[in-house]
């Protein structure tokens, strides 16, 4: 069935001021379809999620995703020689409650493969004066002790990373987070975590070694960079609960082990979803969102619509005026850090080590072998070692030769087994707009589920829901988006 949509030429004065003039949207586009309930734009972790609360409450919907696949940023697919390529390496953590929620409800929770209560460090040699020779590796075991005692006796323990008076010092620093006290977070979004740390008295091999790479691993930003607020905010995380820092892995791919079977959870409750589907357009009538036109001149129209893309892409397709009005600015305002997601076959086990690695002061300061912690990606003859590659300000735009240098160098220092023989092959995923860049400030930019149209609702892992852009943190956005839809009725 075709029918035509009213277009912003019939919009009220209040909103037409808001909105600007209607010279971007014509009236001619048709829909293939009947008007969706709701229309969800993006098929990510957010989309899907937000689909699947939807149908919960009895609530059709219909997902337009402007990729050939779903998942977003958790999205994998496989390379000519049938090898898995991921747009990042993912870990789960114990704290996901809404992630483990969703999953043991789509009835793939036994798909995390969780690792030991163990956060390890590798440190070249080359990185501290204090060792040399080879890698020094420390595992932070978190003791069998409710949050946040596990966590400190996890850093008592540790033999190389902190002496006996940075211990102190760490315990005396970092008091107000392992207290759970949020606030006290939220009001360091002044200062760059660097910052903060110097200014609790906590020293430089410590913010080096111990903070940067979690800096990294968390938004792809140095600690020289990254918002205090954020980092302390995990570490508050991490204290809020026993489990809440164990680290776990999909047991393969995640468009087959997680969005596949999320996505037919969706289906057989009656979302329609379209891939190839790009939005472009926003449509209104008056100061109700009506639907979307895509890039090809489809237009599907909704009685609500969820935008759930990224916040660059959310930003292109926020009318300007809307841009403006204080719930949403920030839109517009948010930057996304680069990352490069490097992937390496090799031909015999190069680490020790199946858990998540963080490594400061090299170019792959959190990496996993994947190939060793989950039989699902097919390569268990040697590691596959995945490596978000972090800072990529300006690798993004090296070629790959001399990423992949450069990686396998610093993974040398590591592994000295990472030599050139011993690797099949290598892959880059750049990815120049990842996760928002949580920058000093850029909290108080993080818009909540609702716009100025009363029918249109954000979601996606920048939105405001409380925690750091993740895969929880966009499940959380879609139970946000979704509460204020059904709340809006
Ligand atoms: C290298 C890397 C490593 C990561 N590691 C971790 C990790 O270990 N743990 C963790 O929790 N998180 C990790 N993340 C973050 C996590 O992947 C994201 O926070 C999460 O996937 C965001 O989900 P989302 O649905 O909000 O956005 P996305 O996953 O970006 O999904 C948005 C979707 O919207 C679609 N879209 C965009 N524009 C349009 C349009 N105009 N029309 C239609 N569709 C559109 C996109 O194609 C995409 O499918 C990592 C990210 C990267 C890049």
């Amino acid at each position: 069935m075709h029918r035509y949509l009213p277009c912003f030429a019939g919009a009220t004065d209040a909103f037409r001021k808001l909105r600007g003039k209607c010279g971007r949207c014509s009236n001619d586009g048709t829909v293939a379809d009947m008007p969706a309930e709701t229309l969800i734009v993006g098929g990510g972790p957010a989309g899907l999620a937000a689909a699947k609360f939807l149908a919960d409450a009895g609530r059709p919907s219909r997902i337009i995703e402007k990729r050939a696949i779903l998942g977003g940023k958790l999205s994998s697919w496989r390379d000519r020689d049938g090898d898995w390529l991921e747009t990042g390496l993912h870990a789960f953590f114990g704290g996901y409650t809404s992630v483990h929620a969703l999953l043991t409800e789509v009835g793939i929770a036994d798909r995390i493969l969780w690792q030991p209560h163990t956060l390890t460090w590798g440190l070249p040699p080359h990185f501290s004066p204090r060792w040399n020779g080879a890698a020094v590796f420390e595992e932070f075991h978190f003791v069998d002790m409710p949050a946040p005692l596990n966590g400190i006796g996890a850093v008592l323990s540790a033999r190389y990373i902190f002496n006996a008076v940075e211990k102190l010092l760490f315990a005396t620093g970092t008091l107000p987070i392992l207290f759970r006290d949020h606030r006290y977070a939220e009001r360091q979004d002044d200062l760059t975590y660097a910052e903060w740390h110097r200014k609790r008295g906590m020293t430089e091999h410590m913010l080096r070694t111990f903070f940067a790479p979690m800096a990294l691993a968390l938004n792809f930003t140095s600690v020289d960079e990254i918002s205090a607020e954020a980092l302390l905010r995990v570490m508050a995380y991490f204290a809020s609960s026993k489990e809440a820092s164990r680290a776990g892995f999909l047991d393969g791919p995640p468009s087959e082990r997680l969005i596949a079977p999320l996505a037919e959870h969706v289906r057989a409750r009656g979302v329609t979803i379209d891939v190839d589907a790009p939005a472009a357009e926003l449509l209104f009538s008056g100061e109700r969102c009506t639907g979307v036109r895509t890039r090809d001149g489809r237009a599907f129209a909704a009685d609500n619509v969820i935008l759930a893309a990224p916040v660059h892409d959310a930003a292109k397709l926020l009318p300007p005026a809307m841009l403006q009005h204080p719930s949403v600015h920030g839109v517009a305002k948010l930057e996304s850090s680069p990352v490069i997601n490097g992937h390496f076959w090799f031909d015999r086990v190069i680490s020790p080590y199946t858990n998540l690695m963080f490594s400061p002061g090299t170019s792959l300061p959190v990496h996993a072998d994947l190939g060793q912690a989950s039989g699902g990606y097919g390569w268990q003859r040697g590691s596959f070692l995945e490596a978000c590659i972090a800072p990529a300000d300006d690798l993004i735009a090296q070629d790959d030769e001399a990423v992949i240098e450069r990686v396998l160098t610093d993974m040398r220092s590591l592994y000295p087994l990472a030599t050139r023989e011993h690797l099949v092959k290598a892959k880059l995923v750049r990815v120049p707009k990842s996760v928002y860049r949580a920058k000093p400030g850029a909290e108080r930019l993080r818009p909540g589920a609702r716009t100025p149209a009363p029918n249109l609702f954000l979601a996606g892992c920048y939105t405001n829901h409380g925690f750091p852009a993740s895969i929880e943190g966009a499940v959380r956005s879609a139970r946000v988006a979704v509460d204020a839809l059904l709340a809006s009725r």
